[in-house]
């Protein structure tokens, strides 16, 4: 026993030493945030995520929003189901994106059309963000607008069909359609926290409190902050794309009602939602549809949103409001009314 004690007090000592170790090895593994920068989507990603899978969850994002991209919704590549789609006029909607293409036609009829995916021909004839940028002559907006609307595609859960000369264009849901499915491949990994930027749209994932900044329109930096749990953000800015011609500017969201930029008065929409999908597809339709018809759309799916018109006002849903910090004193706070 005298000679035991000492040597059982070493042992644990020797225990407690690499219980600490490993404890410390595994904090390391988890605090550790690993940064990925690419370009997918037409614009440029990050991700920084940390976790034991932290590495693997960066290169996941990337590899589904690549996938996505040129498999799935791009109208420009060859090898996509949205170019087979426009082509054939017809397409079978594998079922694990069935709830993105339902999600987008009751948003179109919920926005009263505000947001429409098949503006396809009229984005081409403005050709904003390639070589091509003009102004179309209002004869050929008027043909382009004559073979688009949502209402004159059809879906039945499996088969997608479009009549001939229609483009279908996922530009405005695209990238919340890639945070979800991101989401979804994080649920099941060893992934702490992330967050993930496609362009304008963001997932914050995992516990926590989140610091996301509001892009000065049309300037560098951020006017202010929001304080958020994990849920997904994506911002629409006519500042974001956009040409300029005899001192006009001509942006990249097209009212859907006349075929040219919309002009709503607002230069910012950014929607907060738990869903990738809705925040993407609300933002762009609260540009199109301005101020009061934007915070009524997202009251119906119950998200939140920070508009920022051409006045440099800032106007808040109600649920946001105690969330957001102006950084920028060249920005006000709308009065409550
Ligand atoms: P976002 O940057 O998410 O607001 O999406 C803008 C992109 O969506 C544009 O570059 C077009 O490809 C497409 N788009 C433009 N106007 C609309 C609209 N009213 N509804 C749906 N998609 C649109
Ligand atoms: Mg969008």
């Amino acid at each position: 026993m005298g000679i035991n004690a000492p040597r059982s007090k070493k042992l644990l000592i020797a225990l407690l030493v690499a219980v600490l170790a490993a404890a410390g090895i595994f904090l390391i593994l988890t605090q550790k945030e690993y940064s990925l920068d690419f370009m997918a989507m037409d614009t440029y990603d990050s991700v920084k995520v940390s976790g034991i899978e932290g590495k693997a969850a960066a290169e996941k994002a990337r590899e589904i929003t690549e996938n996505l991209d040129v498999n799935v919704l791009s109208r420009h590549s060859e090898k996509s189901l949205i170019y087979a789609l426009n082509r054939d006029g017809r397409a079978e909607i594998p079922a694990e994106y069935g709830q993105y293409f339902s999600t987008m036609i009751d948003a179109c009829s919920e926005s009263g059309g505000a947001f429409d995916f098949t503006l396809g021909k009229i984005s081409d004839l403005w050709g904003i963000g390639t070589d091509n940028e003009r102004v179309p002559e209002e004869d050929e907006i008027k043909a382009a607008l004559d073979k688009s609307g949502a209402d004159k595609t059809g879906y039945d859960g499996g088969t997608f069909t479009v009549p001939e000369g229609l483009s279908v264009d996922m530009g405005a849901a695209g990238k919340g359609i890639a945070l979800d499915e991101i989401r979804k491949a994080y649920s099941s990994m060893s992934v702490r926290r992330a967050v993930v930027s496609l362009g304008g749209s963001i997932l914050l994932y995992g516990k926590g409190d989140f610091t996301v900044g509001i892009q000065t329109p049309g300037g560098s930096g951020y006017m202010a902050v929001l304080n958020l749990k994990q849920c997904c953000v994506s911002t629409s800015g006519s500042y974001e794309r956009y040409f300029e011609k005899d001192g006009v500017r001509y942006h990249h969201i097209l009212d859907p009602e006349t075929g040219y930029p919309a002009d709503s008065g607002l230069v910012s929409v950014t929607v907060v939602s738990d869903s990738g999908t809705l925040s993407d597809i609300l933002s762009t339709a609260c540009f199109v549809l301005g101020l009061e018809n934007g915070k009524a759309l997202c009251e119906k799916f119950g998200c939140e949103a920070v508009f920022i018109d051409s006045e440099n006002t800032v106007h808040v849903t109600d649920g946001i409001k105690d969330k957001l910090e102006i950084t920028d004193d060249t920005y006000r706070l709308e009065e409550s009314r």
